[in-house]
């Protein structure tokens, strides 16, 4: 027998894709020829579960024993990768983000693949059929074809591009199919050829823009920027809207792009990736490659390939592209850096942010975090110069920064949520042709149902929580649980059908302004009239088309896109937020207020913020409009320091949550009880207490809160509770979550 192969380790180690945290052991067959090649990093089939189940797994290493006694190790089935599917690199991350969220560590790698990896397949381009003249072809008369229109056309084509061939995009444009080109090659005068899939290179084959001379504060931050082009280094770019943030990372990535390097560009969100997307198209001369979730399996392994390759320099993604493999990174951009969405809210709980951050410390590359409206965690750290501050306070161009204006509502007659002074200050801006834009974050047409004779409330029958009227689908929707029913005219309690709606949403508010404004066209952005693939961009172009029109909307508003025509915003609560119970209220209330005012004359119009509150005199209020999100931020700031709040301390929430009522406050009251003697004197413990919507989806749901100054600390007693949960609730129908950092604490 070959002397190296009894050097061999005998076992490997594999990360199944379950919650559990713990890794698997399995055999190497001793017949297999690949004993020897098999490395931490590559896919392998393995017997799981009963019967003849088998799993996916990776292997997370190899070793020349088990824990376990042999007889009970199964063999694996089959290796089904030759090299490592996975980098180095990103095999440190996922390692390092799994102990660091106490997430179950094969959830954690097979969140960072591709689900057609995860599924097995192999890593590999797509084929696809492109279509050549034959000679005999090339000399074929068009006219002996007149009787098949169809072919006649396709042979023409092919005819005119019998250099390069046809490929799927060129046939979709010129709106050929294979069918006819199937015909032609039974004459013999088409061949086929099966290649290999890349980004088509029809799709940047567009103008170049020339980029403006850049402003001061444009020029100091791409410049420091590009000082550290070459190292690990974290710059926060807060600027405010219409500054020209954009414009500094278009040049920061120019001179990597000509340094060979990939940029790798992270959004919080789809909606903003077309805008994104043709901006850097107009600019650079390469490919680029988006990463979301709107996208097939089998787009997203394309395009997987495309950046571990190389082929794609530029990067443009949501969330999970952090994960994506590169060739050569050389900077991350994290756009909108302030945005909620960039934390995933369930199962692997990780921040794209902080990850983005911990992978270019090991890459030794720089990080770009842009905003407006700062997070607090990037401000204090700015503020400690562990990163670099560079702030744009004018805006770019000739655009004027809006002016803010507060609308007192206390006594004032309203009609559906609009003040006198507001609509007369809509009439004025729409009679100047230009465009009102009015932000109520809630959707559909009233959160409340009620009968008039009883007080009966429409509640939904799995949470703890009202139903929203939804007037258009003529239904009854849960906000919390998805679930729906048909909209009531009659009261199931008292029979009146004295049933009556409280409260606005988007819906209601569209339709009253229909009435209010009858020549101006009203149009909705929100979560219902965008579900349609296409239906934003639609939205978009009407808006552009039109001098005047009022756009109604959610926060989907607020977020990165750009109507030149508007210059009044109107606010219509400015209060909701201000007294939630989260002590991330007032941060997200701000943060959200000032990027939709932001919306407001970014073209060379000034433009007008109307804050409608009954509370104008309210510190936080009057701090934001006086002075802005960076004083407002500051205050907030100094009292999260004098309440021991994040970012001044590391938190970390367990949740529980169980069909029975009493089953997950009783679990974590348990673990509090048996946790309590091992922890250390700084470690802070709040709880159990119940969340805000105690029944969630038919699932009665329980926090518990730690918090500690010192990370170490809190990471320990985390690592006790996990295991301590993992052992007790095996054979219980509670279900437990470990969130570190949390966004949301109730
Ligand atoms: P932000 O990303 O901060 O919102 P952008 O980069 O999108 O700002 O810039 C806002 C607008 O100003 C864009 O239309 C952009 O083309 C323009 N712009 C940016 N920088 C300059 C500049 N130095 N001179 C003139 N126009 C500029
Ligand atoms: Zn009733
Ligand atoms: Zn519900």
């Amino acid at each position: 027998m070959d002397e190296t192969l009894l050097t061999q380790d005998a076992f490997v180690k594999v990360a199944l894709n379950v919650p559990l945290r713990s890794t698997f052991d399995y055999k190497i067959p001793k017949a297999l020829a690949y004993r020897h090649a098999i490395r931490p990093g590559m896919r392998v089939k393995v017997p799981f579960g009963k019967g003849d189940r088998h799993a996916i797994g990776l292997v997370i290493a190899t070793s020349a024993s088990s824990d376990y006694p042999e007889a009970q190790v199964k063999p694996i089935t089959a290796l089904l990768d030759d090299s490592p599917i996975i980098s180095q690199e990103l095999f440190d991350l996922c390692h390092w983000a799994a102990r660091y969220y106490h997430h179950p560590i094969g959830e954690v790698f097979f969140h960072a693949l591709p689900v057609s990896l995860r599924k097995g397949e192999r890593p590999e381009f797509r084929t696809e059929t492109w279509w050549f003249v034959t000679e005999q072809g090339l000399h074929t008369e068009l006219e002996s074809l007149n009787r098949a229109k169809l072919q006649k056309a396709f042979l023409e084509a092919a005819q005119q591009h019998a250099d390069h061939g046809l490929s799927p995009h060129l046939m979709s444009v010129l709106e050929l199919n294979n069918n006819t080109a199937k015909s032609l090659e039974k004459k013999g005068l088409l061949r086929s050829e099966q290649r290999s899939f890349k980004h088509a290179p029809e799709t940047h084959a567009h103008q170049r823009q020339v980029p403006p001379t850049l402003n001061e504060e444009q020029t100091v931050a791409t410049k420091t920027l590009l000082a550290h082009s070459d190292e690990f280094h974290v710059a926060l770019l807060d600027g405010i809207t219409g500054s020209g943030k954009t414009e500094v990372f278009l040049r920061v990535i120019d001179a990597l792009l000509k340094a060979d390097k990939q940029i790798l560009v992270m959004v919080p969100e789809i909606g903003l990736t077309p805008q994104t997307l043709r901006r850097f198209e107009s600019r650079f001369n390469t490919d680029i490659v988006l990463m979301h979730s709107n996208m097939t399996d089998r787009e997203r392994l394309d395009a997987w390939l495309m950046v571990e390759q190389g082929d794609a320099k530029i990067i443009i993604g949501t969330r999970s592209s952090v994960f994506i493999p590169t060739a050569k990174l050389g900077l991350i951009i994290i756009d909108e850096e302030h945005d909620a969405s960039y934390k995933q809210h369930e199962g692997f709980r990780y921040h794209a942010r902080d990850l983005a951050i911990k992978r270019a410390q090991g890459l030794n590359i720089p990080v770009l975090l842009a905003s407006a409206t700062p997070s607090y965690e990037s401000l204090a750290n700015a503020l400690q110069k562990r990163y670099h501050w560079l702030k744009l306070r004018q805006r770019a161009g000739d655009a004027q920064v809006p002016e803010m204006e507060r609308v007192d509502l206390r006594g004032q007659v309203l009609k559906q949520g609009f003040s006198e002074y507001t609509l007369e200050r809509m009439r004025q801006t729409l009679e100047r042709k230009e465009q009102v834009l009015v932000f109520l974050n809630r959707r559909g047409y009233a959160p409340t149902l009620m009968c008039h004779q009883c007080g009966w409330i429409a509640d939904c029958d799995h949470c703890d929580a009202n139903l929203t009227v939804h007037k258009r689908a003529n239904k009854l929707h849960c906000h919390h649980c998805d679930s729906h029913k048909a909209l009531l005219h009659q009261c199931p309690e008292c029979g009146s059908d004295e049933l009556f709606t409280v409260g606005e949403g988007t819906e209601q508010i569209e339709g009253v302004l229909n009435q209010y404004f009858k020549q101006t066209p009203i149009l909705r952005i929100d979560r219902d009239s965008t579900q349609r693939k296409s239906a934003l961009t639609q939205i978009t172009q009407k808006i552009h088309e039109h001098d005047q029109a009022i756009l109604v909307g959610t926060q989907m508003l607020a977020k990165g896109h750009h109507f030149p025509n508007v210059t009044l915003v109107v606010i219509m609560d400015a209060d909701v937020g201000l007294f939630s119970s989260d002590f991330r209220g007032m941060e997200r209330t701000a943060q959200l207020i000032t990027q939709v005012a932001g919306r407001a004359g970014r073209a060379s119009k000034r433009g007008h913020v109307l804050l409608q509150t009954y509370h104008p005199e309210h510190n936080a209020i009057e701090c934001l409009c006086s002075q802005g999100y960076e004083a407002f931020a500051m205050d907030g700031l100094r009292e999260r320091q004098q309440l021991a709040l994040p970012p001044f301390q590391h938190q970390a929430v367990i949740r529980a949550e169980s069909q029975h009522e009493q089953q997950a406050m009783g679990l974590l009251m348990q673990l509090r009880n048996d946790l309590s003697v091992h922890l250390s004197d700084d470690l802070q413990m709040v709880g159990p207490y119940a969340a805000i919507i105690v029944r969630k989806a038919g699932q009665h749901r329980a926090l518990l809160s730690l918090k500690s100054p010192q990370r170490g600390n809190l990471h320990a007693s985390i690592a006790l509770a996990a295991q301590w949960l993992e052992q007790n609730t095996k054979n219980q129908r509670i279900r437990f979550a470990i969130d570190v950092d949390p966004l949301e604490t109730f």
